[in-house]
C-alpha cells in the first residue's frame, strides 16, 4: 500500500449544477482518477492530468474494486455516482468490494461525500408530499426477487408511508411496473396522488400529479422517479404535500 491514496464515493446530485455541493466539488477538484458509469463521468468538467475510467452500467463491483486498488497504489480515486451515492448506488457496491477483496482494504481512507437524491429534489419540485413519514424502494430486480419487491409495496401501503420507487421501468424490464401499478391499484384508493417526475432539476425536467386511476406504465422511464403519495397526501393549489400529522 501506498501512503496518500483515498476513494471517496461522490453523489452529483440530480443533474442541475446549482445541486451539487460545495464538498463535492472540492473532492472532485483533488482527485487523480475519476471512477464511474459513464454518463456520470461525462457530467464532471475535464481537468489536465486527471484520468477518467468511464465504464459501462452493471458493472459496479468491478469499478469499485478499480478505485479500492487506485487507493492502494497511493492515487485518490473519486467514484461518482447521480443523486446520493448511498440510494441505490456506488456507495454500498465500494463496501461490497472491500469485503470481498484484500485485508488491507479495509484500512483505506473512504469517504462518502452525500448528494441530493432524486426523490427528494422530485418532492422539493411539487411541494412536500415526503413531508410526513416516508420510504424508498428500487423497483429493479436485478439484485432481488421480483416478489420481494411486491411484498415491500405492499406493507408499505399497509404502513400508510409515502413512497419514492426508483428504477421504475426500463427496456429490458417493461412489464413489471405494470405490475405495480396494478398491485397499487388493488391496495390504494382510485384517487390515491401519485407523480410522475422525469430529468428533475434539468432542462427536460417533466412532472405529472394524477390520481392512481389514471396512471399508466408508459409515464414512467429510467429517468424517472415516481412518487406515490400516503393516504393523506393532498393538493393544495398548484402544489402537493403531506401533512405532517397522521
Ligand atoms: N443514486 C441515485 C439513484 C440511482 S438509481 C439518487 O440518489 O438519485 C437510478 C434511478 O434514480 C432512476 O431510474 C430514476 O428513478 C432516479 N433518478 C435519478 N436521477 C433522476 C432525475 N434527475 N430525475 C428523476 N429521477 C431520477
Amino acid at each position: 500500500m501506498k501512503p496518500g491514496g483515498w476513494v471517496s464515493v461522490t453523489g452529483l446530485g440530480p443533474g442541475a449544477e446549482d445541486l451539487v455541493t460545495p464538498e463535492a466539488r472540492a473532492i472532485l477538484a483533488e482527485a487523480t482518477d475519476i471512477v464511474g458509469y459513464g454518463p456520470y463521468v461525462a457530467r464532471i468538467p475535464e481537468r489536465e492530468g486527471q484520468i477518467r475510467h468511464a465504464s459501462d452500467n452493471r458493472v459496479e463491483l468491478e469499478r469499485a474494486a478499480l478505485a479500492l486498488s487506485l487507493a492502494a497504489e497511493g492515487r485518490r480515486a473519486a467514484v461518482v455516482s447521480s443523486g446520493d451515492p448511498g440510494v441505490f448506488a456506488m456507495a454500498s457496491a465500494l463496501f461490497e468490494a472491500m469485503e470481498a477483496g484484500p485485508e488491507a482494504w479495509r484500512n483505506l481512507e473512504v469517504r462518502v461525500v452525500p448528494g441530493v437524491t432524486a426523490m427528494l429534489a422530485a418532492a422539493a419540485a411539487a411541494g412536500a408530499p415526503l413531508g410526513h413519514d416516508f420510504c424508498a424502494i428500487n423497483l429493479s430486480d436485478n439484485l432481488k426477487p421480483f416478489g420481494l419487491v411486491l411484498k415491500r409495496l405492499r406493507l408499505a401501503v399497509e404502513a400508510d408511508f409515502a413512497m419514492g420507487l426508483y428504477n421504475p421501468r426500463s427496456k429490458a424490464r417493461p412489464r413489471q411496473f405494470a405490475e405495480v401499478l396494478t398491485l397499487l391499484r388493488e391496495i390504494c384508493e382510485p384517487e390515491r396522488l401519485i407523480l410522475f417526475a422525469r430529468a428533475v432539476s434539468t432542462p427536460e425536467q417533466e412532472i405529472r400529479v394524477i390520481p392512481l386511476r389514471e396512471a399508466a406504465p408508459e409515464m414512467a422511464d429510467m429517468r424517472t422517479v415516481v412518487l406515490v403519495g400516503s393516504s393523506r397526501t393532498r393538493r393544495v393549489g398548484r402544489f402537493v404535500y403531506t401533512p405532517r400529522s397522521a
